[in-house]
């Protein structure tokens, strides 16, 4: 154990429940006590700190030339029900030991580093990423029925709007996380440096069959639109292995009507959620699904979007000083997409520069008590978030 791997585990442990997963919900008693003892490690490392109005957590270590802005290293501190240790207190505890590292080789960095624990990452009735969306000014409190959800939480529109900041005063923001997926751990890898998050597009796609007597109709006259949607589903699956080896399709959810033992299904409708970095590779592969959809007989499809949040990029200076700074220290790495969002969402769409470290994940498991990420891996990871830093202090204005 590290320095470093103590405070992970200390924090991170916070709101452990009797199987081992931990249940560190935004707002929540275990939250604010995780918060309250992070904070205590940040200033004990050097940080000036601040709870916002939302609940977020700042610290601010000031730098030598009053004329750069800050290099921002961030994560959150909430996990989701019967979670894990690692997903985002991993990225908030690496910068405590980024500045205890500091402190300890003597080096005052050009730049002001700030460290954000965000409040409210993982979804709930506030939306996903909450705490750093409130930062980036994204929250819209004019949504019908979003007074009455903040009020559960004891806070108001106005604290949400208290609690933004203006980001161009931001040189960039570091987020050093788990993979969440198999890719680094199957494949022996030790970082994955992150080229920005996937695209989100869902579908409702309905099948349209003709209801009758499941006892009188013969199969050769049917018009099952189960039948035909689940053609269609063992479809998405293996075009999406075929198109693109980061192209991920999900059918989550379905609904057959009406739904009964002796009638055979009229309707049906199905949620397919597709992610890939580049929308013309989901947009072909949308395109293919149509052209299959309407060669199944057995029922008519349309389908309806519903979602379309498209990818964020990483800035490409931060890739490459990610990538050399893990090439100078002879460590493993490969240039990734991520799969899952993050509070380097709503700061790249602020403006700010995002660049993203991943370490691996054992079997690739996360959001569960199982999600584990060996020592060696954390220190490595902080190792290079560290290295990063120094090298950002220099390149950036
Ligand atoms: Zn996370």
């Amino acid at each position: 154990m590290s320095r470093f791997t103590d405070i992970l585990m200390e924090i991170g442990t916070i709101g452990k429940n009797e199987d081992g997963s931990i249940t560190r919900i935004g707002f929540s008693e275990d939250y604010k006590q995780a918060v309250a003892l992070t904070k205590k490690y940040m200033e004990e490392a050097g940080f000036t700190t601040e709870i916002d109005t939302v609940y977020n957590l700042h610290g601010y270590l000031p730098g030598t030339d009053p004329n750069t802005k800050s290099i921002v290293i961030g994560s959150h501190l909430d996990t989701v029900i019967k979670g894990g240790i690692f997903d985002g207190c991993l990225g908030v505890c690496a910068g405590i030991e980024v500045a205890n590292r500091l402190k300890e080789e003597g080096i005052k960095l050009r730049h002001p580093l700030e460290l954000w624990g965000f409040n409210m990452e993982e979804s709930s009735p506030l939306g996903g990423t909450f705490g750093s969306r409130c930062v980036a000014g994204m929250v819209d409190i004019n949504a019908e029925g979003y007074k009455e959800r903040l009020e559960k939480y004891g806070i108001t529109p106005e604290d949400i709007l208290a609690a933004r900041r203006d980001v161009s005063e931001y040189a960039c923001y570091l987020e050093y996380h788990i993979e969440q997926g198999d890719k680094l751990f199957n494949e022996g890898i030790d970082i994955g440096v992150v080229s920005g998050i996937v695209s989100i597009i869902r579908y409702d796609i309905i099948a349209h069959g003709i209801s009758n007597h499941a006892g009188t109709t013969m199969m050769a006259n049917r018009k099952d639109a189960l039948v035909g949607m689940s053609k269609l589903i063992v479809k998405a699956n293996a075009l999406a292995k075929e198109l693109d080896d980061t192209l991920v399709a999900t059918i989550g959810k379905i609904n057959v009507s009406p739904g009964q033992e002796n009638v055979i299904p009229n309707e049906v409708v199905a949620t397919l959620e597709v992610r890939h970095m580049e929308p013309s590779v989901i947009d072909e592969y949308i395109r293919l699904i149509k052209k299959h959809a309407a060669e199944i007989p057995d029922a008519e499809f349309t389908f309806q979007n519903t979602v379309s949040k498209y990818s964020t990029p990483c800035d490409s200076t931060l890739i490459e000083t990610i990538k050399k700074v893990c090439e100078e220290a002879g460590i493993s790495h490969v240039v990734m997409p991520s799969g899952a969002g993050h509070d380097a969402n709503p700061m790249a769409h602020a403006g700010v520069p995002i660049g993203m470290i991943f370490v691996p994940s054992k079997d690739g498991l996360s959001h569960c008590g199982a999600e584990w990420t060996e020592m060696h891996h954390c220190d490595i990871g902080v190792d290079i978030l560290y290295r990063t830093v120094l090298a950002l202090d220099e390149l950036m204005v």
